[in-house]
């Protein structure tokens, strides 16, 4: 897929305030892709490492999708706070689930969160 055309269908994502529901079904394919199956979902769940830093208090995570269909694209608000405060979060492009939530220096992914269905918090 060549670039520029790429960067056309993200622009008009923008215009609809990052909400997928709004745009083409052209550009959510070419953004999205095709949605994962159940199986390749769990299986590719099942594969995630996660690497606790307990000194730095920080988690790596070897692959970064939302658990709930699989997809790699996330909108973010932006910071929701006031400098220096950060607070951003980060929602799965696809289904709207909350994937990522920075709050000042630490960032939770839902990954980390199995257990609890993948609910951050
Ligand atoms: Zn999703």
């Amino acid at each position: 897929m060549n670039t520029d055309r790429l960067w056309r269908h993200y622009k008009f994502i923008f215009k609809h305030y990052g909400h997928i529901e709004g745009v083409s079904r052209k550009t959510k394919k070419a953004i999205i892709g095709k949605k994962m199956s159940r199986k390749a979902l769990r299986k590719r769940l099942a594969a995630v490492v996660i690497t606790k830093d307990e000194q730095s208090r920080t988690v790596d995570i070897s692959d970064v999708f939302c658990p709930r269909c699989g997809c790699d694209q996330t909108r973010s608000t932006g910071n929701m706070t006031e400098y220096p405060e950060l607070w951003v979060r980060s929602y799965c492009l696809r289904c709207g689930f909350l994937v990522c939530e920075a709050d000042n220096s630490l960032e939770h992914h839902a990954l980390e969160f199995p257990e609890d269905n993948y609910r951050i918090h």
